[in-house]
């Protein structure tokens, strides 16, 4: 058996120092007796694009997944008439596991992003991050497992619920180790009853850690405080050691010819600042508001108010527990942030999806569109300081090769030192303003392998996540042409 666990942004540099430390003795295993090396995520760093590389083995040019969020549209560089969060169909290509299928090994795969809608495959699937609920039509195949995980398993989610806000630290953490009990209860399950040549689950729980808590544990953040740091410090290690403890145990029921792959889609790091890129395309008129009741109300920002001031109260009365975060955060986009629909599109010629910071260009004049956009994010510079906020910024024609290159968003950014990310939002009160969220993604993530099939990934070699489907079908011993069983 080929067993992989898929640790969502664990990032190399915090294994290595947990590692070190004896926090992570199961990482520390795989590290003495088989590969813990570190992996580059891809451009931008963040888990629908990622998980896609690592899912079909290309890169976004061929794939298709550039971000959290779809504009649908008849054709590149066209105006979109809405804009929905990314799903399976969007992802081309063959995932590794139906190459193994067609091979005739049966996998078992669960919680990886952008797996919803599910498909039928030779043995199971549980959909992850941006799948609904467990219960929804399309989050499992067969249809009829999410009954029985709910039965058998318990209340088990494909993400976190609530949303975090500061204060709300305690819940957090009790919903994420909850969140992870869960997952290792499944995973114990499905490798006793519905048992596959191959399976593969993914921890989510890592990366929510990360983006909340970080400022806890990084007395450079800006805004570290020592009263509170004190009390939840080591909340993100106690996270990845709850992982770690899960990779144990699962381990631990290896025979002697099974392989264990452990693998992240990207690292993390401090996040300091949102930036509004919208807000900017709009104050340099390449972004048009069609105007009207609601621009005056997003302009004033009450609405953004109003929904945090509705989710307090449901918080208060308990409704939130009921609501999945994905849910949530569906609705805060829907409110205070950018629609299709309040766009003036015969007047608009660049736009912004947030999250990753790619910029879409629209119209006949999108190439030099972009040359000019390009150049004015190089003139942009952090707040109160003289240092540049943007570090690149990427043509995709640069950065991807493809079929479907030319549907990505024109320009892909990164932005300084990896602490910053972008927002939705037109009309931001300025270019930068800070978050909830204090913890970012960063490019370097971990791969390890330990068992027989160790041995596929070299000596002293580092590997980019397009790289580890290849990996995992030269483990199983299936390449891409021929049909070989695992023996
Ligand atoms: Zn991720």
């Amino acid at each position: 058996m080929l067993l992989i666990v898929g640790l969502d942004g664990a990032s190399h540099d915090l294994c290595e120092r947990w590692i070190e430390q004896g926090h992570l003795p199961n990482l520390a295993r795989i590290k003495r007796e088989g590969k813990l090396l570190p992996l580059k995520s891809t451009i931008p760093s963040v888990s629908p694009v990622a998980w896609s590389s690592f899912m079909t083995g290309t890169n976004p040019g061929e794939h298709g997944v550039f971000g959290f969020f779809v504009p649908e549209r008849p054709g590149p560089y066209e105006a979109p008439t809405r804009f929905r969060p990314v799903n399976s169909r969007d992802c081309r290509g063959k995932r590794f596991w139906e190459k193994m299928n067609e091979a005739g090994l049966s996998t078992g795969i669960v919680g990886v992003p952008v797996t919803y809608p599910v498909w039928p495959v030779q043995g199971h699937i549980v959909a992850g991050l941006l799948a609904p609920h467990l219960s929804t039509p399309g989050a499992t195949y067969p249809a009829e497992l999410a009954a029985e995980i709910t039965a058998e398993v318990g209340p088990y989610r494909t993400v976190p619920r609530g949303i975090y806000a500061p204060g709300g630290e305690e819940a957090l953490l009790r919903e994420l180790h909850t969140c992870l009990e869960l997952r290792g209860r499944l995973a114990r399950y499905l490798l006793q009853n519905h048992r596959c040549d191959v399976h593969l689950f993914i921890l989510y729980e890592t990366d929510v850690a990360q983006h909340k808590m970080w400022r806890f544990m990084d007395s450079s953040h800006p805004r570290y405080d020592r009263s509170t740091a004190e009390r939840w410090r080591n909340a993100i290690r106690d996270v990845y050691a709850h992982a770690d403890s899960i990779v144990g145990e699962l381990m631990r029921q290896l025979r002697d010819r099974d392989t264990l792959v452990v693998v992240s889609d990207h690292g993390s790091g401090p996040l300091h600042g949102t930036v509004h890129l919208n807000s900017w395309l709009w104050k340099k008129g390449y972004l048009v508001s069609k105007g009207g009741w609601k621009e005056w109300v997003q302009r004033q920002n009450a609405k953004h108010k109003m929904v945090q001031a509705c989710t307090r109260i449901a918080r208060q009365l308990g409704l939130l527990e009921r609501i999945s975060i994905d849910q949530e955060n569906r609705r805060l986009l829907a409110s205070g942030f950018l629609t299709a629909g309040s766009i003036n599109w015969e007047r608009t010629e660049a736009y912004s999806l947030g999250f990753e910071g790619a910029i879409y260009t629209v119209g006949e004049r999108h190439a030099e569109i972009t040359r000019e956009i390009a150049e004015g994010l190089e003139g942009l510079q952090e707040p109160g300081s003289d240092q540049p906020l943007v570090e690149s910024v990427h043509g995709a024609q640069d950065l991807y090769e493809g079929r479907l290159v030319e549907y990505a968003p024109s320009l892909i950014l990164e932005l300084t030192g990896g602490n910053y990310s972008a927002s939705q939002k037109m009309f931001a009160p300025q270019l930068v303003t800070t978050p909830t969220d204090s913890g970012a993604h960063s490019s370097t993530g971990i791969l390890g392998a330990w068992g027989p099939g160790a041995m596929v990934v070299g000596e002293g070699r580092s590997f980019n996540i397009q790289a580890v489907s290849g990996l995992l079908l030269a483990m199983v011993q299936v390449d891409a042409g021929r049909q070989k069983s695992a023996g």
